[in-house]
């Protein structure tokens, strides 16, 4: 397929080249990429990236694009991560080619080309000890030192490498090395490692192998044996690139296909840690609680936080891909799940620090109902009902006793309206023994009724309330960012743990909603009006009503900083 001219300019740099390759029929002009996470930790917002990036091609281009585990390392890889990842892709939008692929599923293939790279003289095996073969391979300016076990003869290479398939080596005794240039100005063409011995149980193959191969080894072959055309890596794989084709050049014929490596830049997130052992730590050491907490990074925790596919892939697309590393600025992501959340999002009431507020002149049980729109963005979302009456709940910052000049909310003998309601004028205030607004006193004009009344009164400031009798509780958890610094990660002499913001999660648990919120399901998002997004947690049942912030209705960072 081809893009048409009017359209041309705005394709990213892997999109030309893979227009020029279907124009060129390379590889029969197929797409085919893939998405090949190592099945050690939950996914996060980078490798969300990598996705969107992936499959959103093979969608573009009519082709095809693979899940394919990378599960080369048998001892940190497990089962519940292998269910996470799948589970994320699928929630985040994407339908993988046939069933997820595992590269422990090649390892039979990838041995007998091992088998067959000894056999033409292109690897060995080296009885050295990594430490020593680590010391041979040299620095950037002056080439490594080649193994006395380099030249050993094909048929010992053999018998050793079977043997140590059998498993007759302890850990780390021998190594199966490719056999290239210990002299080459590039690191990972010294005669790298293709295996390595692990006596190690592997979630698929059991124990039936002692010998593991390494990634580079591994990657490019899985590559060719799922026939994929375009496979995509971040730019610290540039450097393997030369070791990529070198490898593939020892099983392909020249001219028939062939899967083509390509480097982009990592998605870096400010105010964010994004590698998988950092996530790791930050769930070992109980700093939050568990991989799908809300403040982390992960697609499970910003699914439960209330992040929609939506607002993911919107990112994804605004940050499109370059060849340089940079980082984007977090507020982007916020930005993106807000733009989102603002179109679907029902508009509830609902006083997350309440306060007391009585009508003194509302005629004691009455109650009437006020209608409310439940989406402005959204002409079809329709209206309801809620209970009004003599007794509400305000917000507690929304009432001050000595207010500043520019405060436009209540205070002693000011006026306000309360959305959808009545114009009411503070009378007087209760406190506590240490000086806590307890209760507010007010009386309304019944003649300022929003919408209908015969008086409308320019009042400077709208509240949002609840009515006490029929409110329901809940608990609310307030998330702020995990961490208060931009690069958490980036101090040399200083942990990314000593960055920990503080206040990351501030739990309310008198919040008081308007009635209709009274039997919602995990996951159901709203905005709370005047306050910011929420989304039902996967923990909330009636009886215990439990509400994540999604974000703010605001930046308050960026205003904050500036
Ligand atoms: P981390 O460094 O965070 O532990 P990783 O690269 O080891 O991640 P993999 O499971 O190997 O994680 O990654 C699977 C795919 O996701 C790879 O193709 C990788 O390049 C891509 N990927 C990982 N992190 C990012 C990121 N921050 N931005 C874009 N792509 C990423
Ligand atoms: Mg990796």
């Amino acid at each position: 397929m081809e893009t048409p001219e009017k359209d041309k300019k705005s394709l990213n740099f892997i999109e030309t080249i893979i227009e020029e390759d279907i124009q060129t029929r390379k590889n029969e002009a197929r797409v085919h990429t893939r998405f090949p996470p190592e099945p050690n930790g939950y996914l996060h917002i980078g490798h969300a990236k990598s996705i969107c990036l992936n499959f959103g091609l093979a969608e573009k281009y009519q082709g095809k694009c693979n899940l394919r585990f990378d599960d080369t390392n048998p001892t940190k890889e497990e089962m519940e991560y292998v269910d996470s990842i799948k589970e994320d892709v699928q929630w985040l939008g994407f339908e993988w080619n046939e069933e997820p692929f595992f590269a422990s599923d090649y390892f039979d293939q990838l041995y007998e080309w091992a088998i067959l790279l000894i056999k033409k003289g292109k690897a060995y095996v080296d009885d050295q000890p990594q430490e020593l073969i680590s010391q041979q391979r040299g620095t950037p300016t002056r080439p490594g030192i080649e193994s006395p076990f380099r030249n050993r003869p094909v048929e010992q290479n053999l018998d050793l490498f079977e043997a140590m398939k059998r498993g007759e080596f302890p850990n780390g005794s021998k190594v199966l090395r490719a056999k290239i240039d210990m002299a080459s100005p590039n690191m990972h063409m010294r005669d790298p490692v293709m295996y390595r011995i692990l006596h190690a149980d592997h979630h698929r193959t059991g124990n039936k192998w002692s010998i593991y191969p390494m990634y580079d080894y591994a990657h490019g072959q899985s590559d060719y044996l799922e026939g994929i055309t375009h496979s995509l890596c971040t730019l610290e794989f540039e450097v393997h690139r030369p070791l990529y084709d070198w490898f593939l050049n020892q099983i392909i014929e020249e001219g028939s296909y062939r899967p083509r490596q390509i480097e982009f830049a990592r998605l870096n997130l400010s105010y964010t840690v994004m590698s998988k052992r950092k996530l790791l730590d930050l769930v070992k050491n109980g700093v939050v609680n568990g991989w799908d907490d809300p403040r982390m990074p992960t697609i499970a925790g910003l699914r439960r936080r209330g992040y929609t596919p939506a607002s993911i892939r919107a990112f994804a697309d605004r940050i499109g891909v370059a060849k340089r590393d940079n980082t984007i600025d977090v507020g982007l992501l916020e930005f993106s799940v807000r733009e989102d959340l603002n179109k679907i999002a029902p508009r509830v009431m609902a006083v997350v620090d309440p306060v007391k507020l009585v009508i003194t002149n509302y005629p004691e049980n009455q109650t009437e109902a006020i209608e409310l729109i439940n989406n402005p963005e959204d002409p079809e979302a329709g209206s309801r009902e809620i209970p009004f009456g003599r007794e509400l709940y305000i917000e507690r910052d929304d009432f001050m006793i000595d207010p500043p000049k520019k405060f436009f909310r209540l205070a002693p003998d000011k006026e306000v309206r309360l959305k959808g309601a009545y114009v009411i004028h503070c009378d007087s205030y209760e406190t506590d023994e240490n000086g806590e607004v307890t209760t507010i006193y007010c009386t309304y004009d019944p003649e300022t009724k929003s919408g209908t009344g015969t008086k409308q009164p320019k009042v400077k400031g709208t509240l949002h309330w609840v009515e006490a009798k029929t409110a329901v509780d809940a608990e609310v958890r307030l998330y702020d960012r995990l961490f208060n610094d931009e690069d958490p990660a980036g101090h040399k002499d200083q942990d990314f743990m000593e960055f920990l913001n503080p206040d990351s999660l501030q739990i309310k648990t008198a919040c008081k909603l308007e009635p209709m919120l009274a039997d919602v399901t995990a996951g159901e998002k709203f905005q709370f009006q005047r306050i910011g997004y929420f989304c039902v947690d996967k923990d909330s049942m009636p009886g215990h009503l439990i509400f994540n912030r999604t974000v703010p209705l605001r930046d308050n960072w960026t205003k904050m900083n500036n």
